[in-house]
């Protein structure tokens, strides 16, 4: 187990800066997501400390050491990636076996790791078959095995489900959120989708354009978005972005206005005639509804601009009716527009 240090971290190829000098310490054992949008620099990030890619400027530790210039393989850190490089040919035991080929562990040892893992994994009885007789989750597995059996000082993970269905796609980041409560290893993630950092993160780390943005646990970000790119990012449905100006202590939608009110799907709902009076109040044009059960997520078009709400009762509303909703003045999130 191990801490890793990033300070002042650049990545250059030619003259483009993929990464523009990002701090971040991440503790012994903990679970570090990067999300943020394709080309961002979060995998360039994740190579620079697998040591893939040559760091440009700056200084990265693992422990107490810098390894700037350590080969990958004197990081004892272990990679799985989305494309996870199972063998055909070989058996499931083989292939978790290959994450030790470089190892100089007796064969008995080997062989006690790559049961333990099987165990953890729920491989165990698959252990002597072929890839071709597994599902995907267990092919991911595999992968995983692989990098546990070298019981590395930290995991890396880049994008390891994204070429999953959305179902494994969620088994999945509950098993490898359970292996690292279980093993305790620092784990470095690296992700596009919002979702799996909000549910495996203990700290999330938003980039944007070689930069880091914010850097919280998932509720932080939720409730404490510094900016509207986060707000943005963060959460599911998207948080609604109107342009809008203040009003006395209030606020109100005007397509000229200078500031951004942002509020939560799941805080506008629909109006009732007892909600406080000094809400902040939209009336559209329902556009399409999406019942969910228990809510129903409910498009709206306010004078050209689209809005989700959530209507709670039973009742869905038909889709060109008119629909008032509200938000309490506690749920408003106000950013500067030029900022956007
Ligand atoms: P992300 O993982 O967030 O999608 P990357 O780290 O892969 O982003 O890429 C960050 C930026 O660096 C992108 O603009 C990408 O085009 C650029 N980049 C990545 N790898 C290379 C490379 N080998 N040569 C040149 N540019 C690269």
């Amino acid at each position: 187990m191990a801490t890793i240090e990033l300070e002042k971290l650049v990545k250059r190829y030619g003259k483009v800066e993929a990464v523009k000098g990002i701090d971040l310490s991440i503790a012994d054992g903990e679970f570090v997501v990067f999300v943020g949008p394709s080309g961002c620099g979060k995998s360039t990030t994740l190579r620079m400390i697998a040591g893939l890619e040559e760091i440009s400027d700056g200084t990265l530790k693992i422990g107490d050491a810098v390894v700037n210039q350590r080969e990958p393989k004197q990081r004892n850190i272990a990679m799985v990636f989305q494309n996870y490089a199972i063998y055909p040919h070989m058996t499931v035991r083989q292939n978790i076996d290959f994450g030790l080929y470089t190892s100089k562990l007796s064969k008995a040892e080997k062989d006690k790791r790559i049961e333990e893992a099987g165990k953890i994994l729920g491989l165990e009885a698959l252990l002597d078959r072929r890839p071709a007789a597994l599902s995907g989750g267990q092919r991911q597995r595999v992968a995983i095995g692989r990098a546990m059996v070298r019981d590395p000082a930290a995991f890396l993970f880049d994008e390891p489900l994204s070429n999953l269905d959305a179902q494994l796609r969620s088994q999945m980041r509950i098993e490898i959120k359970r292996l690292h409560q279980r093993l305790k290893t620092t784990t470095v993630y690296v992700t596009h989708d919002q979702i799996e950092a909000m549910t495996m993160a203990d700290r999330i780390v938003v980039m944007k354009d070689g930069n880091i943005l914010q850097v919280g646990t998932p509720s932080e970000l939720y409730e404490s978005p510094v900016d509207v790119f986060t707000a943005r990012f963060i959460g599911s449905p998207s948080m609604n972005l109107v342009r809008g100006r203040r009003n006395g202590s209030g606020v109100d939608m005007a397509s000229a206005g200078d500031i951004l009110i942002g509020v939560r799907p799941h805080d506008l709902i629909a109006h009732a005639k007892t909600v406080d009076s000094d809400g902040f109040r939209l009336t559209g044009t329902v556009t399409a509804v999406e019942p969910l059960g228990p809510e129903t997520l409910v498009h709206l078009d306010i004078a050209g601009a689209s809005v989700i709400a959530t209507a709670r009762d039973k009742s869905i509303p038909a889709v060109g009716s008119e629909f008032t909703c509200e938000a309490a003045p506690g749920s408003l999130y106000l950013f500067d527009a030029s900022t956007e």
